[in-house]
């Protein structure tokens, strides 16, 4: 990159909080923010990557804006691999906001969303995968999403494409050579692109179907809440969202008639949706919540179905059964405070082992939990070492994976080597893509805009 300008920007989210984190890079860093800031003790020269106590100063004007830790970070051992500077001041708009504005008078301007990681990657510090899980973790919400990205941004998935994309080179390689050479002349195995190319393509596969899996941990494995009305389902929602809800706010797009919520157990992400009841609608717009329900029951990971203990179990129990028959189902005897008057040996019938609750007291709230873990578990939801969970890799992968299925196929039928060559290229150029080494800026731009202020 070109003589780059000094960006500023306020890190931490905005609003009240203990600690505002204040960052710039560039040329200018350190000379801002010795010009601003004066610290407590005299210091001959700031060592870097040290904290220094002290005050940030209008120069002009001599007034005081906060009391603030400082940092110096010389290149290239920062993240963005130029000059960094950060000021830690306290929390407020008003300390940080004088703070940012020293910073622009004093020759910095304020980043774009995601400018501090796009320099990092445009440094070379970083490959496009490894910028893309900064985003990840930021946005992430449980441990399985957080350690996927966080693998990702060691560099696993890179690595992993790296292992592909030679197996390539060398197939090209060795094509190249065969077109500039008559056979004969080199001792060269015909057949040896295409060993090179299944091993690529199976390593490729692996990765696309990564994808389902990862995609599911990003979102959230569904748990869909059904069962007769009155059973208790939005009051063991709530038993179990009890701690959820102090952290964790409502998903945009939720309707009266089918509630999301998130729940984490043991580090995995649930996403429940309680339902308006599986029974017959009373009226048109009951009737289309109903249908609503119907169609989740296929996309749904886990089905909690819930029964009352203290009803017979009814025909409308038995229907619903049927709809979600060959579902991974937990059930659930919920106000098990209330004497039994429910025929367990009904549910035990279907195989399935009921988990007495009561949404009331509070009890088997923790071994329902518990079976809810296991059913996700043991419908193999697992955590792979990697996991492609970005659709922009996907598409890529597939693309990549289809060049090499067209290279493969070219060998096999004595194509033109230049046939061959051509889609090895392109399957590296799609590989590229994945780490940015062949990457318009407008995907650059598109990728980076997504990225929140201040990273
Ligand atoms: P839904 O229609 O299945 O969502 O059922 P609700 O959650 O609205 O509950 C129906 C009624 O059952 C309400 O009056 C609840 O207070 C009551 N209820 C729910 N769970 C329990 C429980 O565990 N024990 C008792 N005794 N009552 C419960």
């Amino acid at each position: 990159m070109q003589d780059p300008d000094t960006i500023c920007v306020v890190s931490s989210a905005l609003g009240e909080a203990g600690i505002g984190v204040i960052r710039m890079s560039g040329p200018k860093a350190h000379s801002i923010l010795r010009t601003i800031f004066q610290p407590k003790r005299p210091v001959d020269s700031f060592a870097s990557h040290h904290l220094y106590l002290g005050f940030i100063m209008n120069p002009e004007t001599r007034d005081m804006v906060d009391e603030v830790f400082a940092v110096f970070m010389n290149e290239p051992s920062t993240y963005t691999r130029e000059a960094m500077a950060e000021v830690y001041s306290h929390g407020g708009i008003g300390p940080q906001r004088k703070i940012l504005s020293l910073m622009i008078q004093h020759g910095s301007r304020i980043a774009e969303p995601g400018e501090f990681t796009k320099r990092a990657f445009l440094n070379g510090r970083i490959d496009l995968a490894q910028a893309e899980s900064v985003l990840d973790i930021i946005q992430s919400e449980s441990d399985q999403e957080t350690g996927s990205a966080l693998r990702h941004l060691t560099g696993m998935l890179s690595e992993r494409i790296a292992v592909v994309k030679d197996h390539v080179k060398q197939a090209l390689a060795n094509t190249e050579a065969m077109i500039d050479f008559p056979e004969e002349e080199l001792d060269i195995d015909t057949q040896e692109p295409v060993v090179l190319l299944d091993k690529a393509r199976d390593k490729l596969r692996d990765l696309i179907f990564s994808y389902a899996e990862g995609r599911a941990i990003r979102n959230g494995l569904e748990i869909l809440i059904v069962g007769r009305s009155n059973v208790g389902k939005s009051s063991l929602l709530n038993a179990l969202l009890m701690e959820e809800k102090a952290i964790v706010t409502p998903l945009p797009g939720t309707t009266r008639d089918l509630i999301e919520d998130v729940l984490h157990v043991k580090g995995v992400k649930l996403r429940i949706i309680d339902t308006a009841g599986l029974r017959k609608p009373l009226d048109e717009a009951e009737e289309q919540g109903i249908e609503r329900v119907k169609k989740r029951i296929p996309g749904a990971d886990v089905i909690l179905w819930v029964l009352d203990n203290a009803e017979d179990f009814l025909e409308e129990d038995e229907q619903i059964y049927q709809k979600i028959e060959g579902k991974k189902i937990v059930s659930a005897i919920n106000k098990s405070d209330l004497p039994q008057k429910l025929e367990r040996e009904r549910i035990i019938a279907k195989k399935l082992t009921p988990i007495d609750v009561s949404a009331l007291t509070g009890s088997g709230l923790e071994q329902l939990r518990e079976a809810l873990y296991e059913a996700i578990i043991g419908s193999g939801h697992k955590s792979p070492a990697i996991l492609i969970t970005n659709i922009r890799h996907r598409d890529a992968l597939v693309k990549a994976d289809e060049a090499l299925r067209q290279a493969t196929s070219c060998i096999k039928q004595k194509a033109p080597l230049e046939f061959t060559a051509f889609e090895l290229r392109e399957a590296l150029a799609r590989l590229g893509e994945i780490t940015g080494e062949t990457c318009t800026d407008d995907i650059l731009n598109e990728i980076f805009s997504k990225f929140c202020i201040g990273k």
